[in-house]
């Protein structure tokens, strides 16, 4: 296996930069699977994760339908963004692929076929840790000839609805800073500023659990939403107090770094590696993210079309 002299390569510059550093697209080695309830459908499912070769991006696969039909992690198959990310092609749908995503480009995976008995992954305890675990167990294989296929922008990217706005910058790395802003006394206005890295992702970010709002409550189960939701898979705030199931809030800012974590997950949907660019987004949500992605690829996909001489 010509792996490991890759890695090895990789390890012997530690202080190369990153665009010098020639680094290779990843899947996982072992296969990995996990049961539980879909948060929004509430439908019992289970999730494999298969390792997969070089440039063929992140795939779901419904095994529970004829012919097993294939459905890309990618942002031309985003069919609906309520409350969560859902995919689809033909007549072959995902719920809620935010989370598992997330955790895959928290560990830099870009390979990676994802296979589901139903129409939504388990919402496990309704952070990405659960997955991201899994992933990590599974071990990671690099494909040393196949560059990474990276993100790049011109110049700044931005995008502003309803409230919401969003503003990408050229970086060396990948970063996020995110800003939640409620009319709720107990989650007012909190920001987080993160730097990707796997370390940091497992800590900081990929505990975060999904929330809502106690009077979202009904409406979301009369809107077919949230069957599955509970205090195992998500935090309620109420009025003047948090719902959690016995272990309380993980984070004081628990909120806005589940917001982190679905925006990592949605921009995964771009198809390329993040580590070029710093995002700065204020109240966002998956319709947003979606919008805002798209513009991010067209500005990338712009900028590749471009006489090489007019690049810098
Ligand atoms: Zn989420």
């Amino acid at each position: 296996m010509p792996d490991k002299n890759r890695r090895t390569e990789i390890a012997a510059h530690p202080d190369a930069k990153r665009q010098e550093r020639p680094l290779g697209q990843t899947t996982i080695l072992e296969e990995a699977t996990l049961e539980g309830i879909g948060l929004h459908t509430g439908c019992k499912t289970r999730l494999t994760f298969r390792s997969a070769p070089a440039n063929s991006g992140i795939r779901f696969f419904r095994t529970d339908l004829p012919g097993t039909p294939m459905i890309p992690a990618r942002l031309g198959f985003v069919v609906a963004t309520v409350r969560g990310t859902n995919l689809g092609l033909h007549e072959a749908k995902v719920h809620t692929v935010e989370h598992v995503l997330s955790a895959a480009t928290g560990l830099g995976i870009d390979n990676l076929d994802i296979l589901v008995t139903a129409n939504e992954p388990p919402a496990m305890d309704g952070s990405s840790l659960p997955f991201f675990k899994a992933l990590m167990q599974a071990g990671i294989k690099t494909y040393p000839d196949s560059p990474k296929r990276l993100l790049t922008i011109p110049g700044e990217v931005t995008y502003e609805d309803k409230g919401s706005s969003y503003r990408a910058t050229p970086s060396d790395r990948f970063e996020i800073a995110a800003t939640i802003i409620h009319d709720h006394p107990l989650v007012p206005k909190l920001t987080l500023e993160f730097v990707m890295d796997t370390a940091g992702y497992a800590a900081a970010v990929a505990p975060a659990r999904t929330f809502c709002f106690e009077h979202e409550v009904q409406f979301l189960k009369s809107q077919g939403l949230a069957q599955g939701g509970s205090l195992e898979n998500a935090v309620v705030i109420g009025r003047d107090k948090f719902h959690t199931n016995a272990e309380g809030l993980r984070f004081p800012d628990e909120f806005v770094r589940h917001k982190v974590l679905d925006l990592i997950g949605d921009l995964t949907l771009i198809g390329r590696s993040l580590l070029n660019v710093r995002i700065e987004a204020t109240r966002c949500g998956h319709a947003h993210n979606i919008e805002f992605a798209k513009r991010l690829n067209e500005a990338a996909a712009k900028m590749r079309k471009q006489p090489a001489a007019a690049l810098k």
